[in-house]
């Protein structure tokens, strides 16, 4: 399953930024998936879910925003974002597209538990 690789991505992202000894502290990881990407956010959520916990991640909650597919027409030069599954330039009708985002994915934050008192 496509959403299992990415979890597994994900997880290895978050072990790399939070120390392990941190990682029951972590609340939410916020990602950015391109709609290119081809992912099913609650799919990937529950991947996330089942994997994160045997991580000992047990309390986080994956924040999925997508983010809209960023194309240049190689004919015109032109940017734009696609609309719909039409990989055609909107501008000249040209089919050499090339995806310049919106098929990556990356963690953007993630959000530990307050433990308080140090701050200020
Ligand atoms: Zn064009």
């Amino acid at each position: 399953m496509h959403e299992l690789g990415i979890a597994q991505n994900i997880l290895d992202i978050v072990r790399q930024a939070v120390p392990e000894n941190l990682a029951p502290d972590i609340r939410k990881i916020r990602i950015r998936v391109g709609q290119f990407a081809g992912v099913i956010p609650e799919s990937l959520d529950f991947c996330f879910g089942v994997m994160a916990e045997e991580s000992g991640m047990k309390q986080a909650a994956l924040l999925i925003e997508e983010v809209p597919t960023a194309c240049r027409c190689r004919d015109c030069g032109r940017e734009f974002t696609l609309k719909e599954w039409v990989f055609l330039c909107p501008h000249c009708g040209g089919a050499n597209l090339e995806v310049t985002s919106g098929k990556e994915l990356e963690v953007v934050d993630i959000e530990l538990v307050d433990h308080g008192g140090e701050a200020s």
